[in-house]
């Protein structure tokens, strides 16, 4: 066991989360059912979209997705090399080759002005990441995707709070996929989400989590018995009344978290600025920056000695992330080699994720403050 001054993380479930999970507890319907619906169309409304779908993990909504348009092998869908791997990992699950397209040295995200040069006949779909809470330029790649046919799917799985030019995740998009893992904007421990504007899209989606049934365990309940159907082959990934009644009071105060987590990247913004060992990731204007996590770049070849110096000092710390293209798996599928995606490379090198959480002290910040800025004196 580490031992630990400040933890990388530390979730935000009240006194109102704990009561309306213990009443779920309380009743006898802890699967799919009144709750879940509850969350998903308070989801849908808060980000103005027409339809939410509930399931277990944002892994199992990117791979719905995906599915619902039939991609397959033979088929290339395009994403980002930096991002957690389930981004890549959904499109194997499919049979399908994720095409990376490197990304913007300033935000991390994928560059969209590469992204053209990446498609083939054999492209189906751009899976973004709006990487740590920032959106991706959803405009330009419409616009790509509709010249050529594609589908956009959205990993926000940081993202649930972020606008760009006024748009909301799921807006531009044709689905947008989003996670209550343990460490995100809002949890359940596990959980996940994904929106369409599209009413056919949000059918299938609610059997295809669950076997492609034609009756929901709510509807084997309450009405009299009637034989069920399985229209198609569907999957095992609904969402549980116990994760909605977590959720559903976190989404009242999910703006509340935003504010408290952007007072502390400004401090934290601010304290770095002077420090040129340092650099942050930048915030483009016309944006509302979710803020999943605050990443600093240091110097590759120091990096990991920051890492240890920090642990050393009791600050709890992640990487976000290593480029997924030096995965051992993808590695030798695809044979990649050292500079295939610089900017990825040069991103998955060079970060270090700070704690950043609403009930984060001021003195813990200072102390993670002037532990990075020692640092720095040292190495
Ligand atoms: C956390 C994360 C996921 C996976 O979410 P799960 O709910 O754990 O499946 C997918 N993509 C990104 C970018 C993530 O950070």
């Amino acid at each position: 066991m580490i031992k630990r001054k400040i933890e990388f993380y530390k979730h935000n479930l009240d006194q109102a989360d704990k009561k309306e999970c213990l009443s779920i507890l309380n009743t006898i319907f802890l699967t799919t059912g009144h709750t879940v619906k509850l969350f998903e169309e308070k989801f849908a409304r808060y980000l103005s979209l027409p339809y939410a779908v509930g399931v277990s993990t944002c892994t199992d909504a990117l791979f719905l997705a995906l599915k619902y348009y039939n991609i397959s092998a033979d088929d290339e869908v395009i994403t980002t090399p930096l991002s957690f791997i389930a981004t890549a990992n959904v499109i194997e699950y499919c049979g399908a080759k994720p095409v990376f397209v490197d990304v913007e040295e300033s935000t991390g995200n994928i560059n969209a002005d590469l992204i053209e040069q990446a498609i083939t006949k054999k492209t189906k779909a751009i899976l973004v990441v709006h990487l740590y809470g920032q959106m991706c330029d959803m405009k330009k790649i419409r616009k790509i995707a509709d010249k050529y046919q594609l589908k956009i799917i959205e990993d926000s799985a940081h993202c649930i709070e972020g606008t760009r030019d006024g748009i909301k995740p799921g807006t531009l998009g044709d689905f947008a996929c989003f996670s209550f893992y343990a460490t995100k904007n809002i949890t359940s421990g596990e959980g996940g989400a994904i929106v369409c504007k599209d009413e056919k899209a949000y059918e299938w989606l609610k059997k295809a989590r669950l076997h492609g049934m034609s009756k929901n365990a709510v509807d084997r309940y309450t009405k009299r018995y009637e034989h069920y159907d399985m229209e198609f082959l569907g999957y095992k990934c609904n969402m549980t009344n116990i994760q909605a009644a977590l959720l559903l009071h976190q989404l009242d105060r999910i703006e509340n978290f935003l504010k408290a987590k952007e007072a502390i990247c400004r401090q934290y913004d601010k304290s770095f600025s002077k420090n040129k060992m340092i650099t942050i990731p930048n915030v483009l204007p016309n944006t509302k920056h979710a803020r999943y996590i605050y990443t600093i770049l240091v110097d590759p070849q120091k990096r990991d000695l920051y890492l240890e110096k920090l642990q050393d000092m009791g600050i709890g710390v992640a990487i976000n992330f290593r480029s997924i293209h030096f995965m051992s798996y993808y590695k030798k599928k695809y044979n990649y080699r050292r500079g295939d995606f610089l900017t990825a490379e040069k991103f998955g090198d060079s970060t270090i994720t700070l704690p950043l959480y609403p009930k984060l002290k001021q003195t813990e910040i200072i102390h993670i403050i002037n532990t990075v800025n020692n640092i720095t004196l040292t190495v």
